[in-house]
């Protein structure tokens, strides 16, 4: 028998008609790239929305089709973010910070038919245009006839003016009902070897994803929140808050390009946040800025979230005592909408004191509602939750991915649905997940992924070089640098200079290693493996100490 309520498809158009029909007046501000402050509303974005599915139909998109975006956090972003899915198709951000190899075979295997781009982008279109012009039909730039840039593109790619074309479309449109898992919107994430894979979220999982983010235990957003976002709408959704937002009816607030502790400092005042989250390495600079200025104050923040890597405990202790903030933790992954787990405490926690606390705080957190997570050894068997023993995270739920973009479905989990995080952790009994380390071989630098087998494959290629590893070694600022070891070829002498040149055009400049150590011989395992581990443990610390 089946329960007598309405069956209603979960869309995502239906959170921004939420906001618009019952928040209309709530804010959209946005700093844009020309500098200034861009103020809208709810209401008025949604109807920017629907002339923005009129353009999408008149550039010939259709359901299914792939809207590839270039885009800092902006109310146009917004507008896509909304638009395509509402219309069946799906809106695909990319991460602008990568090599433009990388986001050429992105947008290629994504297949996007059009590319919204923000004129800060346009070195970099003028670079992958011709690259792919197979797929991308047209290009157009985020900003008003005014600014609008020139560009020579491949022939038949035409050059758009976003502005103009809304301004000029009919905003007479319905947000049709469909499927709840059709697909909604597409984010690569760099992966520990090979190409980055696709994560294909649905109307449904990003529904749930946003009423599960917004209980109280996690972010919990309200009316009278003003939001500000710093983690990029073109990573792993802004975490979500683009939508939960809307949901909330609260204020949203986009810093665009610069975010820098400066520009948080002032846009954090005078836009009155009272919410604010991003990687620890955005609050480091911003910490930074605060304690430069003598009395400056953060003056309507309450909370601050932290994610995408390690928390310092310098920040939670910072904000806290300094500038009566508090700091919430979330760990999360783009196969995780993004968000799994979020440090709220339990009645067990209500009588530690502000130290006790603090310490809690570096846990990455308890599952969000929605979420079940668990820790396995080796031959796959449970861990108990005593905070002491650590395994593989694994996690499943209705927003975690099953499969990357283009593989058979399930293939990303296993036989009972558990998706492997990579990421080592202990579970206290209280639930809390606590991560000790990344079996993943990769090197998360300022929340951005520096993939140590890339580096490694380069460096071999250089003749004098036999073997190569790059492991993570911590760095005050960015939480992971990577730190370059090698063997030169037998009666041979290589210097790092000469290992780091060969870098150049290869990978992004921030992919370079910090540090080139030349050494006789690598470690390795019985099986003639490289002992990663031993070498972390070795170059854990090489930064700081050199710094030092
Ligand atoms: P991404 O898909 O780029 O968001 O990266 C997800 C990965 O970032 C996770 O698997 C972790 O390795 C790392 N990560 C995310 N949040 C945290 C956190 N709070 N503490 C430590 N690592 C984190």
């Amino acid at each position: 028998m089946f329960g007598l309520m309405q069956q209603q498809p979960l869309m995502i158009s239906a959170v921004l008609t939420h906001a618009a029909r019952h928040h209309g007046s709530a804010e959209v501000v946005s700093k844009t790239v020309e500098g200034d402050i861009h103020r809208t509303t709810w209401a008025e974005l949604e109807r920017r929305a629907r002339r923005l599915v009129r353009v999408l139909q008149g550039l010939g998109i259709k359901e299914s089709d792939r809207v590839g975006t270039l885009a800092w956090n902006g109310y146009r972003h917004v507008e896509i973010y909304y638009a395509a899915p509402g219309m069946g198709a799906i809106c695909h951000t990319i991460n602008p910070r990568l090599h433009p190899d990388d986001i050429t075979y992105i947008i290629n295997h994504a297949g996007d038919s059009v590319l919204f781009a923000e004129t800060s982008f346009l070195p970099l279109l003028a670079t992958i245009a011709p690259r792919i012009a197979g797929s991308v039909r047209d290009i157009v730039m985020m900003t008003d006839p005014a600014h609008m840039p020139a560009l020579d593109l491949p022939a038949g790619m035409r050059l758009l003016c976003y502005d103009t074309l809304i301004d000029a479309a009919d905003e007479d449109y319905e947000w049709p009902v469909f499927d709840e898992a059709t697909a909604s919107s597409l984010c690569y994430t760099s992966g520990t070897t090979g190409r980055p894979k696709g994560v294909l979220y649905s109307h449904r999982s990003t529904l749930l994803h946003t009423f599960s983010i917004n209980t109280a235990d996690v972010m919990g957003l309200r009316a009278i929140d003003r939001v500000l976002p710093v983690v990029p709408m073109f990573h792993v959704n802004a975490w979500g808050i683009p939508y939960a937002t809307a949901l909330a009816g609260a204020a949203l607030v986009m810093p665009g390009r610069h975010l820098d502790g400066p520009s948080m400092h002032e846009l954090l005042n005078a836009e009155r946040v009272t919410f604010t989250a991003g990687v620890p390495t955005v609050w480091l600079g911003l910490l930074q800025q605060l304690r430069a200025t003598p009395g400056a104050r953060l003056e309507t923040v309450q909370r601050i979230i932290t994610g995408g890597s390690a928390c310092p405990p310098l920040l939670i202790e910072a904000f806290n005592r300094e500038y009566g903030v508090r700091v919430d933790h979330a760990w999360g992954m783009t196969e995780l909408s993004p968000l799994g787990t979020y440090n709220s405490p339990k009645p067990a926690h209500t009588k530690l004191d502000q130290a006790g606390m603090e310490r809690l705080m570096l846990k990455q957190g308890r599952a969000a509602p929605g979420i079940d997570m668990k820790i396995v050894n080796d031959a796959n068997q449970e861990l108990p939750w005593d905070g002491v023993a650590f395994g593989d995270l694994k996690v499943r739920g209705p927003w975690v991915a099953s499969a990357y973009y283009g593989d058979p479905d399930g293939s990303a989990v296993d036989a009972e649905g558990w998706f492997a995080t990579g990421d080592v952790a202990t579970i206290d009994p209280e639930g809390m997940m606590e991560i000790t380390d990344r079996s993943k071989d990769v090197i998360k630098s300022g929340g951005e992924w520096i993939s140590s087998i890339t580096l490694e494959n380069i460096a071999v290629s250089h003749p004098d070089v036999a073997e190569a590893a790059v492991v993570a070694a911590r760095h005050p600022r960015w939480d992971e640098r990577p730190v370059l070891i090698v063997v030169p070829v037998q009666g041979r002498t290589v210097t790092p200079e000469a290992v780091l040149a060969i870098y150049e055009g290869k990978v992004a400049k921030w992919w370079l290693p910090d540090a080139v150590v030349v050494v006789d011989e690598l470690p390795h395992t019985a099986t003639g493996k490289l002992q990663k581990n031993a070498l972390r443990a070795r170059f854990h610390d090489y930064l700081i100490k050199r710094s030092e």
